[in-house]
């Protein structure tokens, strides 16, 4: 065997045991590839990584995404786009904003780029009200619409690859349908837990289990808006969390500060379970359902 061949066997070496991790789509796509998709995949833009992770599972290999937003280093509440960022409203075929008030400024750049792309607003779509929870890529039924829609606009996009499109988008759904299931064998126990949270990151997916959320309305609202938690709202929440009033804290890490480290560390002490949660997604996940399947195992083996 000369040099030549062993490099080449050796990165179909690599690319077995790369395949055989993610056998599913390594399949596809090279089916997909060398059959059908455009020399040119669409390209789709959206603004965070959640959004742009649940396109490329639908669109698979006949798209080309990019997320503006896709590192927990990122505070998506802060976010201010750059030249480059603006730059990519105007050659995307397909964008994917979060809504809701999280992510107003693509919504200008949008207008601005005068693009005529398709546009998938996660909140309008969900009949999500600007000023409310807008965090929705932490709800399965949120997800379920939104996917929906990429799997109908994707195909509007490219009307052959309409029965691509949809098979990824019937795999993809599966998966969600997984995770509600694992919700929903727990219900009869999560229904009648009560639940802390440090910031309203994981609401969506708390409510979808039913547990009951006992967070100080003061204190969730002081930190919605950013603003000083009064000292009253600290010892409210203090006092649940001593009283073993709640069965789990939920701390998003990505916020944190010294309010926080202190009610964890009660928690702590009082030997609450605490489950850690980002508002961003860490792109070693993939995908948002195996970043959401490790939040709800950490869950329910904490309500076991
Ligand atoms: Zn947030």
């Amino acid at each position: 065997m000369g040099k030549k061949h062993l490099r080449a066997f050796a990165a179909l070496g690599l690319l077995i045991s790369f395949c055989s991790v993610a056998l599913t789509s390594c399949t596809q796509n090279s089916e997909v590839q060398t059959s059908k998709c455009n020399d040119a995949p669409i390209s789709v833009l959206a603004t965070i990584n959640q959004w742009g992770s649940l396109a490329k599972q639908i669109g698979g290999a006949c798209v080309q995404v990019d997320s503006v937003i896709s590192s927990p280093s990122q505070d998506p509440h802060e976010y201010e786009p750059n030249a480059t960022d603006i730059a990519k409203f105007s050659n995307s075929k397909l964008i994917i904003i979060n809504g809701a008030g999280y992510d107003e400024w693509a919504i200008k750049a949008q207008n601005q780029s005068g693009s005529n792309a398709k546009i998938i607003n996660v909140g309008q779509i969900n009949n999500v009200e600007q000023g409310a929870n807008p965090h929705l890529f932490y709800s399965l039924k949120y997800i379920e619409k939104a996917a929906e829609n990429i799997n109908v606009s994707l195909s509007e996009i490219d009307s052959n690859l309409k029965d691509y499109f949809e098979k990824n988008y019937n795999e993809t759904i599966e998966k969600y349908y997984a995770l509600d299931k694992k919700i929903s064998v727990e219900k009869e126990k999560s229904n009648s837990k009560k639940v802390g949270v440090s910031e309203s990151v994981a609401n969506y997916l708390l409510e979808e289990y039913g547990f009951k959320n006992l967070t100080p309305q003061g204190f969730a609202q002081s930190v919605a808006n950013e603003g000083e938690v009064s000292a009253n709202d600290l010892n409210s929440f203090s006092q649940l969390i001593n009283g073993k009033k709640i069965n789990l804290f939920i701390e998003n890490i990505q916020e944190e500060n010294n309010t926080t480290d202190q009610l964890v560390n009660l928690a702590k002490k009082n030997k609450i379970p605490i489950i850690k949660v980002t508002e961003s997604m860490d792109e070693n996940f993939g995908y948002p359902d195996i970043w959401l399947a490790s939040i709800i195992e950490n869950i329910n083996s904490a309500i076991k």
